[in-house]
Parts: C-alpha cells; sequence; structure tokens
C-alpha cells in the first residue's frame, strides 16, 4: 500500500467542514497547494507541521465585504495583516474598485498579495475613490462594467452598487441599482446591494434583486434601513425577497450591525446566509475592532449554531460568488486554504455599531491563516 505523503499537516484538531459534514477531530493533508486529505492519524514523515490540538480547524474564512483598495481609496486597508491574523484567506473587496480603476487593483493589489483578493466591481467606473460615487449618474456605467468582468472574470464575481445617498447624493432615482443589475445579468454575476439611508428607499431596492443576489449592511438599526417592523418582527418584504432567493450579508463595519435588530431576527430564527466584516480604516480600529472572528463572535453570541457560522463564514460565501468548487471547503482537490481558530470560554465586552455594548461569552480567536497550502507569517 502506498503512504500518502503531504508538505504539510495540520494535526489534532476539531475539522469543521460544513460542506462536507465533517465535524470531528482529523488530521489536514496538504500537498501542491491543494487539500489531499481529511482522516485520523495521516501520514507525518517529511511534512512540515502544525499542532492544531485544542483547536477548530476550517476552511479558509472567506469574507465578502473587505475594502483592500489601499493607496487609491481612502477607506481601504492592506489586505495581507488583516489576513494573516484572522483566519481569512480570501478577501472579495466590496466595490472600492470600478471599471476605470480596475487594472491597478490586479496590478499593485492582487498580484502581490499573499491572501486570495477578489472584487465585487462598483457599478461606479471610479470606485471608492470619492463620493457619491454614483452621483448624477455622471459615473454610472454598466457598459463598461459588463466588459471589465467579462475580461476579468478570474477575479470579479459581481457588481457592487452602494444604495444610500452617500453613493447617490441627491439623486432620488433607483437608477444605479438598475444599471447594476444590467451590468450583472449580462455578465450573469451577482449583484451585491448595500443598503444605508436613503435615497433610495430601502424596500424599492430589495424588491430589484434576483436569486442570488445579495444584501450587504442587513443587520443595521436604523427605522429606515433595518430588516424588521417596529415591533421587531422581520417585514414581509424581506421575506418575499429571501423566498425567492436573495441572500443577507452581515458587512459589519462601523454602522451596519446592531444588537437590537441581531436580538429581533434572532428571536424569529432569522440568520444570515453569509458572514462579512465590512473591514475599513474605522470599523478595524476600536471600538468596533471588527475582523472575520469578532464577526462570527457576535452571531455565535446571538445563538447561530456553531457549524452554521462556520458555513456563512466559508462555504455559503464561496457558493455566492461561484467559487464553491474551489474554496469554501476541506474537500480534497479543493484549494488548501485553511483557518485554525479557537472557541474560547470567557467573557469580553463588544461594541456594536451603535456604540451600545453587550457581553459575550464565547470568543471566536484566529490562531493561522493558511493560503494555498502557504502558512501567512502573522502580522498585527
Ligand atoms: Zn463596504
Amino acid at each position: 500500500m502506498m503512504t500518502p505523503t503531504f508538505d504539510l499537516v495540520v494535526h489534532g484538531g476539531t475539522v469543521i467542514d460544513p460542506e462536507t459534514g465533517t465535524n470531528r477531530v482529523a488530521d489536514v493533508g496538504i500537498r501542491d497547494g491543494r487539500i489531499a486529505a481529511v482522516g485520523p492519524a495521516l501520514a507525518r514523515d517529511g511534512a512540515e507541521l502544525i499542532d492544531a490540538t485544542g483547536c477548530i480547524v476550517t476552511p479558509g474564512l472567506i469574507d465578502l465585504h473587505a475594502h483592500v483598495y489601499a493607496g487609491v481609496t481612502p477607506l481601504s486597508i492592506d489586505a495581507d495583516p488583516l489576513a494573516s491574523r484572522s483566519g481569512t484567506s480570501t478577501q472579495v473587496d466590496a466595490g472600492s474598485v470600478g471599471a476605470a480603476t480596475w487594472d491597478g487593483f490586479r496590478r499593485f493589489i492582487v498580484e502581490p498579495s499573499q491572501s486570495r483578493v477578489l472584487a465585487f466591481l462598483n457599478i461606479s467606473i471610479i470606485g471608492l475613490v470619492a463620493m457619491p460615487e454614483c452621483g448624477y449618474g455622471r459615473f454610472v456605467d454598466p457598459t463598461e462594467t459588463a466588459r471589465v468582468v467579462e475580461a476579468n472574470r478570474d477575479l470579479i464575481v459581481g457588481v457592487k452598487v452602494r444604495a444610500s445617498r452617500n453613493a447617490f447624493g441627491e439623486d432620488n432615482s433607483l437608477q444605479p441599482v438598475w444599471h447594476a443589475i444590467a451590468a450583472a445579468r449580462a455578465a450573469q454575476v451577482p449583484v451585491m446591494m448595500h443598503i444605508g439611508d436613503p435615497p433610495p428607499v430601502f424596500e424599492e431596492g430589495l424588491a430589484a434583486l434576483r436569486k442570488g443576489d445579495m444584501v450587504t449592511h442587513a443587520w443595521k438599526g436604523q427605522p429606515v434601513t433595518r430588516l424588521t417592523e417596529r415591533d421587531g418582527r422581520v417585514k414581509p418584504e424581506v421575506r418575499a425577497a429571501r423566498d425567492r432567493g436573495v441572500l443577507f450579508d452581515i458587512g459589519h463595519g462601523s454602522g451596519s450591525f446592531n444588537w437590537t435588530t441581531a436580538h429581533h431576527l434572532a428571536d424569529q430564527d432569522f440568520w444570515p446566509d453569509t458572514i462579512s466584516t465590512d473591514v475599513h480604516i474605522n470599523s478595524i480600529r476600536p471600538p468596533v475592532s471588527i475582523d472575520m472572528p469578532a464577526t462570527m463572535t457576535r452571531l455565535l453570541h446571538m445563538g447561530m449554531p456553531l457549524v452554521d457560522v462556520v458555513a456563512a463564514s466559508t462555504s455559503r460565501p464561496a457558493k455566492a460568488i461561484g467559487w464553491g468548487d474551489r474554496i469554501g471547503s476541506l474537500r480534497p482537490g479543493h484549494l488548501a486554504d485553511v483557518a485554525i481558530l479557537a472557541v474560547e470560554d470567557r467573557e469580553v465586552v463588544l461594541t456594536d455599531s451603535y456604540g451600545v455594548s453587550e457581553t459575550v461569552r464565547r470568543q471566536i480567536v484566529a490562531r493561522t491563516t493558511i493560503v494555498g497550502g502557504k502558512v501567512m507569517a502573522r502580522v498585527s
């Protein structure tokens, strides 16, 4: 019998891979940048070893809403330092880049980064170089957006539109949303729609979305943008959207996660399809201090089962962007993106985006980020 050999073995951890239904102590063997085997007591001869005893080992976390066009858009952060300390092997930039600024994103961000960087292309060709990026429709261009998506399908996974006053200016129409849908429909990719203070009206934007499109910042607290009625019940328009396949994403950020909304939604078993951070220069700092483990911790605290929290941070975002055949699972043959995390029993005070604090008793923390079989050096 041939003994399999591995470049790297992560041993002794509890492997949680919702995609394969795995939830047990096992080793993960990696060879040539891909997952080679998951099982008990894998051969270790010659392999680099990482001891994950007492930790959970999951597919590398996928942050569906990040801002990493550092040096070009004022809100962006550097991709690799955050990835290295947060178990996040893939960051999907959510609209920092538009068609007119795309080439620099590939050359100066994606190519030099050790972590995986993908993007939703902003329907505004200037991306988030300046706001309101969709003001007066001057920079909204579905034809050019669809062309750049088509030419860069290896990295661009969808179209982003920020459906709020700080993107639209005083323009009171839903036009940028329709243009985003037109571009996405032409290229057959999903739309990620951010919600915020109107215009446009939240319910009108939501009504435009199709199966597979996603709403980000969905756990907001403002009365005019939240998913819930005044009494806390989920709005019928929100139920209808979920029923037709619209996805609801967290996009925590410094303005989009509210403990009260979170409790109301949890009480009705309304959970996010995907968990993401909206990391930028402000949300990454105290008091919010967001990253993927911190966002997952909040949902775990709400009562979302750990396996579902992991699924919403791995397999589900992978599928939402059409990458489910490559990342988001530890299935042999997948790219060897792995997160080593720990769930620690300790009391921590966490502040939402509205300055309200809540004490959580279990905290998810990241130990190690592995991307394509390579362990990232941790940069703080
Ligand atoms: Zn954002």
